[in-house]
């Protein structure tokens, strides 16, 4: 049953107890591989679906808008305080809603309607944020849009300097959703500071490498930092946003009252045991075992003939190319969580098939890593795809459900936060 327990739901909103139950089963069932989830502790949970919900404290500590704050100013300094404390930085913002909303912050900090930036293109790893044409920082700004290159699948810091130096963008974004190598911040600082642009990193996905030393740090290079809290970072959906004490001002006043109104003080609460959480020595212990994780896996893929974007993978992620496999990466994605392995398509770099229904798989450690998984499943892990890839191809769901019983006989013995096979 889900952890902690919900005997109010359950009694006064069956429907919905019932599906929050399901879920936290299929979350202990399933092998979860979508790189950006993750497990959060009990603790975190607790701090989630806790009465901070019932607050409204839009401003900042000590400067806010409504009174009754004798908690929450505490409370957010806090939160704000670790994750100083953490990353190194001198200055955090705890307050966007989740990372897309912090990404804007960074937009209003730095430019105004129309103006250039960079960032990586979606189809080669970029994030919607970073100027996709769908989404408004591609609609309202002016994006210029660097990818990786074809022989290596790694960032062209080439042409992102060639691009730099003729569209003269205000600001650059590195980092990204489907990078599988290192970033490497001090290139793209050194580029930023010939053009004069501003260096943003988003590092949403790499959060919890960074502060478990398991992927270097952008601080120091950077001059903002957006980071979701959910990732590999393991904290409460949420975000932030940390700067030079320099940037602090138009940060903050670019998520409030720039963007945003009343911060949800239950996810600061759950960000401030998060970072607790994430500045001891068990973390970078599971940062390391992410990393470990993924390699492993990758060699076993690798051995089994799957093309890797890149070859392999040096953080928490990996993009398996499907286009030598002759099938596409919805059906396949489609099949394996059939098979109690769950992941999403994705395009690949030059993907010559439609977004819908894309030549690749995206696959990320950080949650099989916290349930306990080591390098030594890893193989296992790597059959069990590779089985059920070639059942999709021939639509065989005996294959499938057979996988996914075993699936569930392995996770059986690995415990997850947030459930308890017994009350
Ligand atoms: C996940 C992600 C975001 C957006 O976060 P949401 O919380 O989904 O809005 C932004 N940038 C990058 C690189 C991400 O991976």
């Amino acid at each position: 049953m889900h952890q902690p327990a919900i005997p109010h739901l359950q009694a006064q909103d069956p429907d919905v107890a019932g599906l929050v139950e399901a879920e936290a089963r299929r979350q202990f069932e399933k092998i979860r591989l979508i790189a950006s989830e993750n497990y959060v502790s009990p603790a975190v949970l607790e701090a989630t679906g806790s009465v901070l919900t019932n607050k409204y404290s839009e401003g900042y500590a000590g400067r806010r808008y409504y009174e009754g704050q004798q908690n929450v100013d505490p409370l957010e300094t806090l939160a704000i305080e670790r994750a100083k404390a953490l990353f190194g930085v001198e200055h955090a913002n705890v307050q966007p809603y989740s990372g897309s909303p912090a990404n804007l912050a960074v937009y209003m900090a730095f430019l105004q309607p129309g103006d250039t930036f960079m960032g990586m293109a979606l189809p080669m790893g970029g994030h919607l944020t970073h100027g996709a044409p769908v989404s408004v920082t591609g609609k309202w700004f002016n994006p210029v849009r660097y990818g990786v290159r074809a022989d290596t699948g790694r960032v062209d810091l080439d042409e992102v300097r060639d691009l730099a130096l003729k569209e003269r963008p205000k600001l650059i974004w590195c980092g990204g959703t489907a990078i599988p190598r290192i970033i490497d911040f001090p290139a793209f600082a050194e580029i930023a500071r010939e053009v004069g642009a501003v260096l943003a990193a988003d590092v949403a996905h790499i959060a919890g490498l960074i502060a478990g030393g398991a992927h270097p740090s952008p601080v120091g290079y950077a001059d903002a930092i957006s980071t979701t809290t959910h990732k590999t970072l393991r904290g409460p959906r949420g975000a932030m946003i940390m700067s030079t004490e320099e940037h602090a001002k138009a940060i903050d006043k670019a998520v409030f009252p720039g963007l945003q109104g009343g911060p949800h003080d239950h996810t600061t609460a759950a960000i401030a045991v998060a970072l607790k959480e994430a500045a001891q020595p068990s973390f970078a212990a599971y940062a390391r075992q992410i990393v470990a994780n993924a390699q492993a896996l990758a060699a076993a893929l690798v051995e089994r003939g799957y093309d890797l974007v890149s070859g392999g993978t040096d953080n928490h992620l990996i993009l398996i190319d499907l286009t030598s496999k002759g099938i596409g990466g919805k059906p396949a994605a489609q099949a394996l969580d059939r098979a109690g392995i769950e992941l999403n398509y994705n395009t690949v770099p030059f993907d010559p098939r439609k977004p819908f229904d894309p030549s690749g798989l995206r696959l990320g450690t950080s949650s099989i890593t916290t349930r306990g998984l080591t390098e030594t499943q890893m193989p296992q892990l790597a059959a069990w795809i590779d089985e059920a890839v070639q059942a999709a191809s021939k639509a065989d769901e005996g294959v499938l459900a057979r996988v996914a019983g075993q699936v569930r006989e392995l996770l059986a013995a690995y415990p997850m936060p947030g459930w308890a096979a017994t009350p």
